[in-house]
C-alpha cells in the first residue's frame, strides 16, 4: 500500500520588505499545523522578482521568525537558485502548444482597456483588479507587432488559458479547508478563465509568481498550502498549471487577512505594523500572537 506523504507546510515570503502581522499569522499557522500533524515546516524565500529582492530583507525574515520562537527545517529553497526548473516547466508547456509570446506592454493593455471602456465596451479585470490581456493584440498594428518580434523587443510569455483548459478536458477542483473571500469552502471548482492568459515569464523574470510557486510546491513535497485569503482565486491558475505539468495538488487553507485600523490589508510599506517595529516598541512574541488572535 502506498504510504501517505509526510504532511509538509511552508511559509514563503518575498524578501522585498519587513514581515508584518499578516506574515506572522501565516508563519505561525503553518508552523503550528505542521507541529500538530507531525509534519515538516519549511521556509522558502520567494525571490523570483530579483528587481525587488534584497539580502537585508532575507536576513530580517529569519531573524523575525526566530524571534517569534518558530523552528523550521534546515533546507531553505530560494527561487533565484532554481531558474532551470522554471525554464523546464515552461518548455513543457510550450511543447504542448500552450504558451504565447506577447509583445504588448502592461501600459498598452491598460490604455486599450481604458479606451474601450470610454467607448462603452467593458473590458474584463482579473480577481486582483488588473486588466485581462486580450487573446490577441489587435490594438497594436500588425506592423508594430512584426517590428517588435523582429527586433527581439522584451516579450512576455503567457499561458493560452482557454486552450490549456480544453487540452486537459477534466474538471479542475481543489480542497479549501478554511474559506475564500465569499465564504467558499470545501471542494471548490477552479475557474482559471477568471485570469485570462496569465503571465508565465517576463523578459526580466524567469518565471511569474504563478509558475514558480507551482513548481516549488511540488519540488518541496508541499501537501498543505496555508496562505492569506488574497491568494484564494490564484489557486484556480495553480491547479491548472499543476494538472498540465502532472504535479500533485496540495490541500489549501486561505486564512483571514489582518487589517489595519482603517480596515485595509497590511502591506510591506506600512512600517508601523512591521514585526521589528513592534518589537522595538517593546512587544513580545506572546503580544504578537494575541494581536493576531491566536493566543
Ligand atoms: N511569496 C508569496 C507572497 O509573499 C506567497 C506565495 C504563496 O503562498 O503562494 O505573497
Amino acid at each position: 500500500m502506498p504510504t501517505d506523504p509526510l504532511p509538509t507546510y511552508r511559509f514563503a515570503p518575498s524578501p522585498n520588505g519587513y514581515l508584518h502581522l499578516g506574515h506572522a499569522l501565516s508563519a505561525i499557522l503553518n508552523h503550528d499545523l505542521a507541529a500538530s500533524n507531525n509534519g515538516r515546516f519549511l521556509v522558502r524565500i520567494d525571490d523570483i522578482d530579483q528587481t525587488r529582492a534584497r539580502p537585508a530583507f532575507e536576513d530580517a525574515i529569519f531573524e523575525d521568525l526566530d524571534w517569534l520562537g518558530l523552528q523550521w527545517a534546515p533546507d531553505i529553497r530560494r527561487q533565484s537558485e532554481h531558474t532551470d526548473d522554471y525554464r523546464a516547466a515552461l518548455a513543457r508547456l510550450d511543447a504542448l502548444g500552450l504558451v504565447r509570446r506577447s509583445v504588448a506592454t502592461r501600459r498598452e493593455i491598460a490604455e486599450a482597456a481604458a479606451a474601450a471602456e470610454k467607448a462603452g465596451t467593458p473590458w474584463r479585470r482579473d480577481p486582483d483588479g488588473a486588466w485581462i490581456a486580450p487573446p490577441d493584440e489587435a490594438f497594436l498594428t500588425t506592423d508594430a507587432i512584426a517590428t517588435r518580434i523582429a527586433t527581439d523587443a522584451p516579450a512576455t510569455l503567457r499561458l493560452k488559458t482557454r486552450k490549456a483548459i480544453a487540452h486537459l478536458a477534466i474538471d479542475l477542483a481543489f480542497v479549501e479547508e478554511d474559506a475564500g473571500p465569499a465564504g467558499e469552502t470545501g471542494l471548490i471548482e477552479a475557474d482559471p478563465t477568471l485570469w485570462g492568459d496569465v503571465v508565465l515569464a517576463r523578459s526580466d523574470a524567469a518565471a511569474s509568481y504563478h509558475l514558480s510557486v507551482v513548481v516549488d510546491d511540488a519540488a518541496q513535497g508541499i501537501t498543505h498550502v496555508v496562505r492569506g485569503r488574497d491568494l484564494f482565486y490564484a489557486t484556480a491558475i495553480h491547479r491548472l498549471l499543476q494538472a498540465l505539468l502532472d504535479l500533485p495538488a496540495p490541500r489549501y487553507r486561505h486564512h483571514r487577512l489582518i487589517t489595519d485600523e482603517t480596515g485595509r490589508k497590511l502591506s510591506k510599506s506600512s512600517q508601523d505594523t512591521s514585526l521589528r517595529e513592534l518589537r522595538d516598541q517593546g512587544a513580545t512574541p506572546a503580544d504578537i500572537r494575541r494581536k493576531i488572535g491566536i493566543g
